[in-house]
Protein backbone atom coordinates (compact mmCIF):
# COMPACT_ATOMS: atom_id res chain seq x y z
CA UNK A 1 0.00 0.00 0.00
CA UNK A 2 1.37 3.68 -0.97
CA UNK A 3 1.23 6.16 1.69
CA UNK A 4 2.90 8.76 -0.27
CA UNK A 5 0.52 11.06 -1.90
CA UNK A 6 2.95 13.29 -3.88
CA UNK A 7 5.40 15.51 -3.86
CA UNK A 8 6.21 19.23 -2.25
CA UNK A 9 8.88 21.93 -2.68
CA UNK A 10 10.68 22.12 0.73
CA UNK A 11 11.77 26.00 0.18
CA UNK A 12 8.14 27.00 -1.10
CA UNK A 13 5.78 24.05 -0.13
CA UNK A 14 3.95 23.78 -3.77
CA UNK A 15 2.98 20.24 -4.27
CA UNK A 16 2.83 18.60 -7.12
CA UNK A 17 1.03 14.91 -8.40
CA UNK A 18 4.02 12.78 -8.57
CA UNK A 19 6.18 12.51 -11.81
CA UNK A 20 9.78 13.20 -12.37
CA UNK A 21 11.49 16.41 -11.88
CA UNK A 22 14.67 16.01 -12.24
CA UNK A 23 15.62 20.17 -11.40
CA UNK A 24 13.50 20.17 -8.20
CA UNK A 25 10.37 22.48 -7.79
CA UNK A 26 10.18 24.30 -11.14
CA UNK A 27 9.01 27.65 -9.41
CA UNK A 28 11.70 28.41 -7.45
CA UNK A 29 14.38 27.07 -10.32
CA UNK A 30 12.77 29.98 -12.22
CA UNK A 31 13.21 31.69 -9.44
CA UNK A 32 17.00 31.21 -9.31
CA UNK A 33 16.13 29.51 -5.54
CA UNK A 34 16.88 25.98 -6.74
CA UNK A 35 15.30 23.59 -4.19
CA UNK A 36 14.67 19.66 -4.31
CA UNK A 37 11.29 18.34 -3.57
CA UNK A 38 10.49 15.35 -1.15
CA UNK A 39 7.36 13.06 -0.75
CA UNK A 40 4.44 13.85 1.44
CA UNK A 41 2.08 11.55 3.08
CA UNK A 42 -1.09 10.88 3.86
CA UNK A 43 -0.25 11.04 7.67
CA UNK A 44 -3.61 10.29 9.06
CA UNK A 45 -3.55 6.91 7.07
CA UNK A 46 0.60 6.76 8.37
CA UNK A 47 -0.58 6.64 11.98
CA UNK A 48 -3.04 4.15 12.29
CA UNK A 49 -0.36 1.72 11.21
CA UNK A 50 2.79 3.30 12.26
CA UNK A 51 2.74 2.36 15.52
CA UNK A 52 5.70 1.15 17.92
CA UNK A 53 3.69 -1.55 19.29
CA UNK A 54 3.42 -2.51 15.53
CA UNK A 55 6.79 -2.50 14.48
CA UNK A 56 7.48 -5.45 17.03
CA UNK A 57 8.40 -8.36 15.12
CA UNK A 58 8.73 -6.94 11.39
CA UNK A 59 11.45 -7.39 9.39
CA UNK A 60 15.09 -5.88 10.59
CA UNK A 61 15.99 -3.71 7.72
CA UNK A 62 14.46 -0.05 6.40
CA UNK A 63 11.41 -1.77 4.97
CA UNK A 64 10.36 -2.10 8.83
CA UNK A 65 9.19 1.98 8.24
CA UNK A 66 7.67 0.83 5.09
CA UNK A 67 4.58 3.84 5.53
CA UNK A 68 7.50 6.85 5.49
CA UNK A 69 8.87 5.11 2.37
CA UNK A 70 7.87 6.51 -1.17
CA UNK A 71 7.68 3.17 -2.34
CA UNK A 72 4.06 0.89 -2.86
CA UNK A 73 5.72 -2.47 -2.06
CA UNK A 74 9.26 -3.74 -0.37
CA UNK A 75 11.16 -5.23 -2.47
CA UNK A 76 11.65 -8.85 -1.39
CA UNK A 77 15.59 -7.80 -0.62
CA UNK A 78 16.34 -7.06 2.98
CA UNK A 79 19.18 -6.83 4.80
CA UNK A 80 20.08 -2.72 4.18
CA UNK A 81 19.50 -0.46 8.10
CA UNK A 82 19.03 -1.69 11.35
CA UNK A 83 23.06 -0.83 12.28
CA UNK A 84 24.11 -1.01 15.62
CA UNK A 85 24.12 2.07 18.04
CA UNK A 86 26.97 1.90 19.99
CA UNK A 87 27.57 4.28 23.37
CA UNK A 88 30.90 5.27 23.42
CA UNK A 89 32.30 4.65 27.16
CA UNK A 90 36.07 4.74 26.65
CA UNK A 91 38.01 4.07 23.52
CA UNK A 92 37.30 7.24 21.08
CA UNK A 93 35.51 8.88 24.14
CA UNK A 94 38.72 9.36 25.88
CA UNK A 95 39.31 11.94 22.76
CA UNK A 96 36.76 13.91 23.88
CA UNK A 97 38.46 13.98 27.38
CA UNK A 98 35.27 13.65 29.65
CA UNK A 99 33.09 16.23 28.28
CA UNK A 100 30.54 14.54 27.27
CA UNK A 101 28.45 11.85 29.03
CA UNK A 102 26.67 10.62 26.48
CA UNK A 103 27.79 9.75 23.14
CA UNK A 104 26.49 7.06 20.62
CA UNK A 105 28.03 6.06 17.49
CA UNK A 106 25.47 5.28 14.54
CA UNK A 107 27.71 2.15 12.73
CA UNK A 108 26.19 2.77 9.30
CA UNK A 109 29.29 1.11 8.38
CA UNK A 110 28.07 -2.23 8.89
CA UNK A 111 25.51 -1.85 6.44
CA UNK A 112 25.80 -4.12 3.90
CA UNK A 113 28.10 -2.14 0.91
CA UNK A 114 30.16 -0.50 4.16
CA UNK A 115 28.18 2.65 4.06
CA UNK A 116 25.32 4.80 4.76
CA UNK A 117 24.60 4.97 1.19
CA UNK A 118 23.07 2.15 0.94
CA UNK A 119 19.46 3.27 2.03
CA UNK A 120 19.82 5.48 -0.68
CA UNK A 121 20.25 2.81 -3.42
CA UNK A 122 17.33 0.08 -2.16
CA UNK A 123 14.93 3.07 -1.94
CA UNK A 124 15.61 4.62 -5.53
CA UNK A 125 16.21 1.06 -6.79
CA UNK A 126 12.80 0.35 -5.75
CA UNK A 127 11.31 3.24 -7.00
CA UNK A 128 13.13 2.81 -10.60
CA UNK A 129 11.59 -0.65 -10.73
CA UNK A 130 7.89 0.65 -9.61
CA UNK A 131 8.23 3.37 -12.61
CA UNK A 132 9.24 0.42 -14.93
CA UNK A 133 12.72 2.20 -15.71
CA UNK A 134 14.99 0.49 -18.01
CA UNK A 135 17.76 1.38 -15.61
CA UNK A 136 19.60 3.67 -12.79
CA UNK A 137 22.05 6.26 -13.62
CA UNK A 138 24.41 7.92 -11.23
CA UNK A 139 27.37 9.73 -11.15
CA UNK A 140 29.36 8.87 -8.10
CA UNK A 141 32.82 9.04 -6.87
CA UNK A 142 32.74 5.68 -5.10
CA UNK A 143 30.63 4.89 -2.27
CA UNK A 144 27.01 6.14 -3.78
CA UNK A 145 28.04 3.71 -7.08
CA UNK A 146 28.79 0.79 -4.99
CA UNK A 147 26.17 0.83 -2.84
CA UNK A 148 23.53 1.57 -5.94
CA UNK A 149 25.53 -0.91 -7.99
CA UNK A 150 25.06 -3.61 -5.70
CA UNK A 151 21.10 -2.94 -4.96
CA UNK A 152 21.08 -2.84 -8.99
CA UNK A 153 22.05 -6.72 -9.10
CA UNK A 154 19.88 -7.58 -5.82
CA UNK A 155 16.73 -5.88 -7.46
CA UNK A 156 18.01 -6.76 -11.05
CA UNK A 157 18.31 -3.80 -12.74
CA UNK A 158 20.73 -2.52 -15.19
CA UNK A 159 23.23 0.27 -13.33
CA UNK A 160 25.34 2.86 -15.41
CA UNK A 161 28.12 4.62 -13.03
CA UNK A 162 29.95 7.74 -14.66
CA UNK A 163 33.52 8.07 -12.70
CA UNK A 164 36.00 10.77 -11.74
CA UNK A 165 39.49 10.21 -13.19
CA UNK A 166 40.74 9.53 -8.74
CA UNK A 167 38.10 7.02 -8.06
CA UNK A 168 39.82 4.36 -6.13
CA UNK A 169 40.73 0.91 -7.96
CA UNK A 170 38.52 -1.07 -5.02
CA UNK A 171 35.69 0.77 -5.89
CA UNK A 172 36.13 0.46 -9.64
CA UNK A 173 36.44 -3.41 -8.94
CA UNK A 174 33.78 -3.25 -6.46
CA UNK A 175 31.45 -1.30 -9.10
CA UNK A 176 32.68 -4.43 -12.09
CA UNK A 177 31.96 -6.99 -9.89
CA UNK A 178 28.08 -6.05 -8.74
CA UNK A 179 28.21 -6.16 -12.91
CA UNK A 180 27.72 -2.12 -13.07
CA UNK A 181 28.70 -0.36 -16.21
CA UNK A 182 31.25 2.13 -15.38
CA UNK A 183 32.56 5.21 -18.10
CA UNK A 184 34.87 7.36 -16.50
CA UNK A 185 34.82 11.18 -17.03
CA UNK A 186 36.73 13.64 -15.44
CA UNK A 187 34.32 16.83 -15.62
CA UNK A 188 31.53 17.07 -13.01
CA UNK A 189 29.30 18.95 -15.50
CA UNK A 190 30.02 16.03 -17.88
CA UNK A 191 28.94 13.73 -15.97
CA UNK A 192 25.88 15.28 -14.48
CA UNK A 193 24.64 15.97 -17.96
CA UNK A 194 24.85 12.53 -18.56
CA UNK A 195 22.87 11.25 -16.20
CA UNK A 196 20.29 14.34 -16.84
CA UNK A 197 20.15 13.40 -21.09
CA UNK A 198 20.19 9.24 -20.02
CA UNK A 199 17.09 10.32 -17.97
CA UNK A 200 15.37 12.59 -20.02
CA UNK A 201 15.63 11.33 -23.12
CA UNK A 202 16.37 7.50 -22.85
CA UNK A 203 13.94 6.64 -19.88
CA UNK A 204 16.57 5.43 -17.10
CA UNK A 205 16.40 6.96 -13.24
CA UNK A 206 18.56 9.59 -12.00
CA UNK A 207 20.05 8.76 -8.81
CA UNK A 208 22.34 11.74 -8.56
CA UNK A 209 21.89 15.14 -8.43
CA UNK A 210 22.07 16.98 -11.90
CA UNK A 211 21.74 20.53 -11.34
CA UNK A 212 24.08 23.14 -10.63
CA UNK A 213 23.87 24.87 -8.39
CA UNK A 214 22.93 21.57 -7.01
CA UNK A 215 19.51 20.53 -4.85
CA UNK A 216 20.37 17.02 -4.17
CA UNK A 217 19.90 12.98 -4.95
CA UNK A 218 16.37 12.05 -6.18
CA UNK A 219 13.45 13.23 -4.00
CA UNK A 220 12.66 9.46 -3.15
CA UNK A 221 15.78 7.98 -2.52
CA UNK A 222 16.35 10.36 -0.26
CA UNK A 223 14.13 9.09 1.91
CA UNK A 224 15.94 6.36 2.71
CA UNK A 225 17.96 8.47 5.18
CA UNK A 226 14.99 8.84 7.24
CA UNK A 227 15.19 5.25 8.32
CA UNK A 228 18.76 6.33 10.45
CA UNK A 229 16.42 8.44 13.05
CA UNK A 230 13.82 5.99 12.49
CA UNK A 231 15.84 3.73 14.30
CA UNK A 232 18.01 5.83 16.46
CA UNK A 233 14.36 6.54 17.87
CA UNK A 234 13.77 3.10 18.34
CA UNK A 235 17.08 1.93 19.73
CA UNK A 236 16.90 4.91 22.45
CA UNK A 237 13.48 3.24 23.22
CA UNK A 238 11.97 6.60 21.35
CA UNK A 239 13.95 9.75 23.02
CA UNK A 240 15.80 11.66 20.68
CA UNK A 241 19.04 12.58 21.21
CA UNK A 242 19.50 16.28 22.21
CA UNK A 243 22.41 16.80 18.96
CA UNK A 244 23.10 14.59 15.99
CA UNK A 245 26.01 14.92 14.03
CA UNK A 246 26.27 14.18 10.61
CA UNK A 247 29.26 14.30 7.53
CA UNK A 248 28.10 16.51 4.67
CA UNK A 249 28.65 17.53 1.43
CA UNK A 250 25.68 18.08 -0.75
CA UNK A 251 23.63 16.77 2.23
CA UNK A 252 21.22 14.12 0.91
CA UNK A 253 22.45 12.64 4.58
CA UNK A 254 22.07 15.81 6.58
CA UNK A 255 18.59 16.83 5.33
CA UNK A 256 16.86 13.14 5.11
CA UNK A 257 17.84 12.36 8.72
CA UNK A 258 16.17 15.59 9.64
CA UNK A 259 13.12 14.78 7.77
CA UNK A 260 12.98 11.47 9.88
CA UNK A 261 12.84 12.97 13.07
CA UNK A 262 10.29 15.57 11.94
CA UNK A 263 8.32 12.79 10.76
CA UNK A 264 8.03 11.23 14.50
CA UNK A 265 7.67 14.60 15.79
CA UNK A 266 4.59 15.17 13.72
CA UNK A 267 3.15 11.53 14.19
CA UNK A 268 3.51 12.31 18.39
CA UNK A 269 5.31 9.47 18.24
CA UNK A 270 8.61 12.16 20.03
CA UNK A 271 8.58 15.03 21.82
CA UNK A 272 11.01 16.75 19.92
CA UNK A 273 13.67 16.82 16.85
CA UNK A 274 17.86 17.07 17.87
CA UNK A 275 20.23 19.74 16.57
CA UNK A 276 21.63 18.74 13.43
CA UNK A 277 24.89 19.41 13.06
CA UNK A 278 27.10 19.50 9.81
CA UNK A 279 30.63 18.20 10.13
CA UNK A 280 32.36 20.18 6.81
CA UNK A 281 35.41 19.73 5.08
CA UNK A 282 35.51 23.40 2.68
CA UNK A 283 32.43 24.84 4.61
CA UNK A 284 29.78 26.07 2.48
CA UNK A 285 27.01 25.72 5.20
CA UNK A 286 29.14 27.05 7.72
CA UNK A 287 29.57 30.53 5.23
CA UNK A 288 25.61 30.18 4.35
CA UNK A 289 24.76 30.30 8.08
CA UNK A 290 27.68 32.99 9.16
CA UNK A 291 25.95 35.07 6.56
CA UNK A 292 22.61 34.78 7.20
CA UNK A 293 21.69 33.69 3.45
CA UNK A 294 18.50 31.39 2.74
CA UNK A 295 20.75 29.76 -0.10
CA UNK A 296 23.92 28.03 -0.19
CA UNK A 297 26.83 29.67 -2.30
CA UNK A 298 30.13 28.75 -3.83
CA UNK A 299 32.88 29.09 -1.33
CA UNK A 300 36.56 29.23 -2.34
CA UNK A 301 37.81 25.12 -3.25
CA UNK A 302 40.48 23.75 -1.69
CA UNK A 303 42.28 20.07 -1.87
CA UNK A 304 41.07 17.41 1.09
CA UNK A 305 41.76 13.74 1.47
CA UNK A 306 38.30 13.56 2.32
CA UNK A 307 37.22 13.68 -1.47
CA UNK A 308 33.48 12.47 -0.75
CA UNK A 309 32.58 15.21 1.30
CA UNK A 310 34.93 17.89 0.00
CA UNK A 311 32.47 20.04 -1.47
CA UNK A 312 32.79 23.74 -2.05
CA UNK A 313 28.77 23.80 -2.66
CA UNK A 314 26.37 22.11 -1.10
CA UNK A 315 22.15 22.16 -0.99
CA UNK A 316 19.15 24.52 0.14
CA UNK A 317 18.10 21.50 1.66
CA UNK A 318 21.22 20.90 3.89
CA UNK A 319 20.55 24.68 4.84
CA UNK A 320 17.20 23.96 5.68
CA UNK A 321 17.85 20.81 8.10
CA UNK A 322 20.83 23.24 10.36
CA UNK A 323 18.28 26.45 10.45
CA UNK A 324 14.88 24.52 11.09
CA UNK A 325 16.66 22.13 13.93
CA UNK A 326 18.57 25.15 15.45
CA UNK A 327 22.10 23.78 14.37
CA UNK A 328 25.56 24.39 13.06
CA UNK A 329 28.02 23.72 11.07
CA UNK A 330 31.67 22.58 11.91
CA UNK A 331 34.59 23.04 9.55
CA UNK A 332 37.31 20.39 10.11
CA UNK A 333 40.60 20.36 8.85
CA UNK A 334 42.44 16.95 7.30
CA UNK A 335 44.50 17.27 10.03
CA UNK A 336 41.83 16.18 12.71
CA UNK A 337 40.05 13.52 10.57
CA UNK A 338 43.47 11.75 10.52
CA UNK A 339 43.48 12.13 14.00
CA UNK A 340 39.88 10.82 15.24
CA UNK A 341 39.98 8.33 12.47
CA UNK A 342 43.09 6.62 13.65
CA UNK A 343 41.78 7.34 17.32
CA UNK A 344 38.96 5.32 16.25
CA UNK A 345 41.33 2.54 15.03
CA UNK A 346 43.37 2.67 17.65
CA UNK A 347 40.86 2.46 20.64
CA UNK A 348 37.61 1.25 19.18
CA UNK A 349 39.08 -1.67 16.22
CA UNK A 350 36.98 0.60 14.09
CA UNK A 351 37.92 1.28 10.29
CA UNK A 352 36.15 4.72 9.30
CA UNK A 353 36.78 6.94 6.10
CA UNK A 354 37.97 9.95 6.73
CA UNK A 355 34.64 11.63 5.98
CA UNK A 356 33.15 9.94 9.01
CA UNK A 357 36.13 10.57 11.20
CA UNK A 358 35.32 14.48 10.40
CA UNK A 359 31.77 13.62 12.51
CA UNK A 360 33.61 13.11 15.68
CA UNK A 361 36.09 15.48 15.11
CA UNK A 362 33.08 18.10 14.71
CA UNK A 363 31.92 16.75 17.85
CA UNK A 364 35.36 17.11 19.57
CA UNK A 365 35.55 20.71 18.81
CA UNK A 366 32.20 22.18 19.38
CA UNK A 367 32.37 20.11 22.97
CA UNK A 368 35.39 21.83 23.36
CA UNK A 369 33.79 25.58 22.62
CA UNK A 370 30.57 24.46 24.94
CA UNK A 371 27.89 24.30 21.80
CA UNK A 372 27.36 20.87 22.84
CA UNK A 373 26.76 20.56 26.60
CA UNK A 374 28.10 18.09 28.85
CA UNK A 375 25.22 16.64 29.71
CA UNK A 376 23.47 16.53 26.25
CA UNK A 377 22.55 13.39 24.48
CA UNK A 378 24.26 13.03 21.08
CA UNK A 379 24.57 10.81 17.76
CA UNK A 380 27.25 10.53 15.71
CA UNK A 381 26.73 8.98 12.09
CA UNK A 382 29.69 7.06 11.38
CA UNK A 383 28.76 6.73 7.65
CA UNK A 384 31.43 4.86 5.61
CA UNK A 385 33.63 1.87 6.74
CA UNK A 386 37.48 2.99 6.01
CA UNK A 387 38.26 -0.62 4.05
CA UNK A 388 38.06 1.46 0.34
CA UNK A 389 40.59 4.26 1.63
CA UNK A 390 42.65 2.44 4.19
CA UNK A 391 45.59 3.95 2.01
CA UNK A 392 43.98 7.50 3.18
CA UNK A 393 45.61 6.47 6.72
CA UNK A 394 48.50 4.66 5.50
CA UNK A 395 51.14 7.46 4.40
CA UNK A 396 53.13 7.38 7.52
CA UNK A 397 54.37 5.04 9.78
CA UNK A 398 57.64 2.79 10.61
CA UNK A 399 58.88 0.45 7.95
CA UNK A 400 57.93 -2.95 8.84
CA UNK A 401 61.21 -4.53 10.93
CA UNK A 402 62.67 -8.14 9.42
CA UNK A 403 62.33 -11.52 11.20
CA UNK A 404 64.86 -14.14 8.99
CA UNK A 405 65.64 -16.42 11.50
CA UNK A 406 64.12 -18.27 14.20
CA UNK A 407 65.29 -16.61 17.22
CA UNK A 408 63.12 -15.39 20.31
CA UNK A 409 65.70 -12.79 21.71
CA UNK A 410 66.27 -11.05 18.11
CA UNK A 411 62.07 -11.08 18.04
CA UNK A 412 61.90 -9.67 21.77
CA UNK A 413 64.56 -6.76 20.92
CA UNK A 414 62.38 -6.00 18.09
CA UNK A 415 59.16 -5.81 20.09
CA UNK A 416 61.62 -3.82 22.81
CA UNK A 417 60.43 -6.30 25.48
CA UNK A 418 64.20 -7.35 26.40
CA UNK A 419 65.00 -6.93 30.24
ZN1 LIG B 1 9.41 25.68 -4.85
Amino acid sequence: MAYADGLVCIRCGRKYTEGIHLEGCPRCMAAGTPANLAPSYDLDKVRSSFTPENLVGRRHDIWRYHELLPVGAAPRTGGIGWTPLMQVDTGAGRCLDGKCRDIHLKLESQNRSSAFKDRLATVSVAKAKEMGKKGIVLSSSGNQGVACAAEGARQGIPCVVLVPSDITPVSVASLRLFGACVIMAPDVEVRQQMVMAMARERGWFAVTNVCRPPIGSNPWGIEGYKTISFEIAEQLGWEVPDVVVVPASIGDGLWGVWRGFTDLRDLGLVRKAPRMIAAEVIGPLAHALECGLDYVEPVPDRPSRAYSIASSTSAYQALKALKDSGGDSCVVSDEEMVEHARLLARTDGMLVELSSAAGMAATARLMEQGKIGRDERVVVVITSHGSKTVHDLMDTGPSIPRLDEPSLERLEDILGLQS
